[in-house]
């Protein structure tokens, strides 16, 4: 494929989700492909994120089903959580799925690195660890990001904290946690150890969690915190912490005078591009503001030869948005079928406990693109806690442009959030009206049948 004589027609620096989907269709198309990755196959998602994070909330949502259960009247005697047996069958689980997306690369025939690659310049890397140099007519960077935490000079004792790749190292389970932060990571983390059992507190700079959420839905996080037994410092952040030889060996002061002891402290204030030392200067690949590589509708960086998938680009943090990125960068560049991928109207979700669906716009945003707009809402305690006590509601929001009745956003806060939303989600993409939801036949009785049996526009005030 390649004019000059390159090593490869393309190499991905990278083995998470973007890397791996676009170094298996690039090979599915014929290209010869190379893939370097410096920690573990699966990445981010798989290794440190999603995937051990999802089976942290079914540990943590077991605990509180077997309470549930006994008011359904089950007689379960012992309730205790091992941790050590979790953290092992998970870590298990994981290691299965890294071989799997080793396997699916060998199969397709991509040639895998496990070591660090940096650019030498736009068509030559360097492997780190063999020393040896590649060359590719084409890269992929694929590298995804890191979490960030302040430098010592501004958080003193900051080395005493871990953040979310910490998490998945603990060897036992914390008595008492705090977390600074109040997004994703923060709010799921925090229902995860509540729900384990650990005293659990959040230290959030703002008033409500999950900024650039749909307010209703940051309302009620931000309360479901509190139910779930998350104590919510909000409006401060830490200040210092120090090492102590008591029996809970941190503790933190905060800019507000408040002070904490736990024996373990999280940093969830962000993520950054892991983009420190690749060499992108040497291949002539521009940086923008927020460390993130610039690029453009088909992923393509300032350099002729060089395209970046996934949360090293900053579109939308998320595994499916790296997936298709890279799914749509091979197809253009190896399989003569130029797309680009469609970031508008994704749904996500986060996994809070009960979890946050989401898809198309906050009310805020609805508000200032489209002026008019109708809300229906609606906040409800499910059936299932009616026999077992909780008094947990779920909450429901459609948001209707005016002008055409077309569904511009929804959001919901109930169990299996996630789940919904991804259904709904076909409904917003697709555009549908209000009406055409009305007309849908509810399901009986679900939690989701609200979403179409919802008549009457939501008034302030009233
Ligand atoms: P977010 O950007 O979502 O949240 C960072 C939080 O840290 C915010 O609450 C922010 O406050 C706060 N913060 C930032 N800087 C500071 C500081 N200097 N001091 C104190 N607080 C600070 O990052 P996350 O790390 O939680 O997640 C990163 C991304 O990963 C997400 O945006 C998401 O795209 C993805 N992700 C997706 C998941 C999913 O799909 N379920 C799960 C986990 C992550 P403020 O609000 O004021 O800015």
């Amino acid at each position: 494929m390649a004019e000059h004589n390159y090593d490869f027609d393309l190499f991905v620096i990278g083995g998470g989700s973007g890397g791996v989907r676009a170094a298996r269709i690039a090979a599915g198309h014929g290209a010869k492909v190379g893939l370097a990755e410096e920690y573990r196959m699966g990445g981010t998602c798989v290794i440190r994120g999603c995937v051990p994070k999802k089976f942290m909330v079914y540990a943590s949502d077991y605990g509180r089903k077997i309470e549930e259960a006994r008011k359904y009247g089950w007689d379960i005697s012992v309730g205790d959580f091992d941790f050590a047996t979790f953290m092992a069958n998970m870590h298990a689980e994981v290691d299965r799925l890294s071989g799997l997306y080793m396997s699916g690369q060998v199969n397709a025939g991509v040639e895998v690195f496990e070591e660090r690659a940096e650019f030498v310049d736009a068509h030559t890397l360097k492997l780190k660890t063999s020393g040896k140099t590649i060359t590719a007519d084409k890269i992929l960077v694929a590298v995804g990001g890191s979490p960030w935490r302040p430098d010592s000079d501004e958080l003193p004792g900051v080395e005493h904290t871990i953040t979310s790749d910490g998490v998945f190292q603990l060897t036992e389970l914390p008595k008492h946690i705090v977390i600074a932060g109040g997004g994703y990571i923060a709010c799921e983390f925090a229902h995860v150890f509540a729900g384990l059992g650990v005293d659990t507190c959040l230290v959030y700079r703002g008033d409500t969690v999950l900024r650039g959420f749909d307010m209703d839905v940051r309302t009620e996080v931000h309360e479901g915190l509190k139910e779930a037994g998350v104590r919510v410092i909000t409006n401060t952040v830490f200040e210092s912490i120090e090492k102590t030889d008591g029996e809970t060996p941190l503790h933190v002061k905060m800019t507000n005078g408040m002070e904490l002891d736990a024996d373990v402290i999280m940093m969830a204030v962000g993520r950054l591009p892991h983009i420190n030392g690749l060499g992108l200067e040497n291949a002539g690949v521009k940086v923008g503001e927020r460390s993130e590589i610039v690029v453009d509708e088909f992923s393509k960086t300032s350099a002729d030869n060089i395209w970046a998938v996934g949360d090293v680009t900053r579109r939308a943090e998320l595994t499916p948005v790296a997936i298709r990125e890279g799914h749509a960068f091979a197809d253009t560049e190896f399989g003569g079928n130029p797309r680009s991928f469609d970031h508008d109207t994704i749904a996500t979700a986060v996994f809070t406990q009960p979890e946050v669906g989401t898809v198309g716009l906050a009310e805020h945003e609805a508000r200032k693109k489209f002026g008019a707009v109708d809300i229906y809402k609606t906040k409800f305690r499910p059936m299932r806690n009616m026999l077992n006590g909780k008094s947990e509601r779920v909450f429901i929001k459609l948001i209707v442009r005016q002008s055409d009745d077309v569904v511009v956003g929804a959001h919901i806060v109930s169990p299996d959030a996630g789940e919904m939303i991804q259904m709904l989600g076909i409904a917003v993409k697709m555009g549908a009206t209000k009406a055409q939801f009305d007309a849908t036949c509810a399901v009986h009785p679900t939690i989701a049948e609200e979403i179409v049996t919802m008549r009457t526009k939501w008034e302030a005030g009233v």
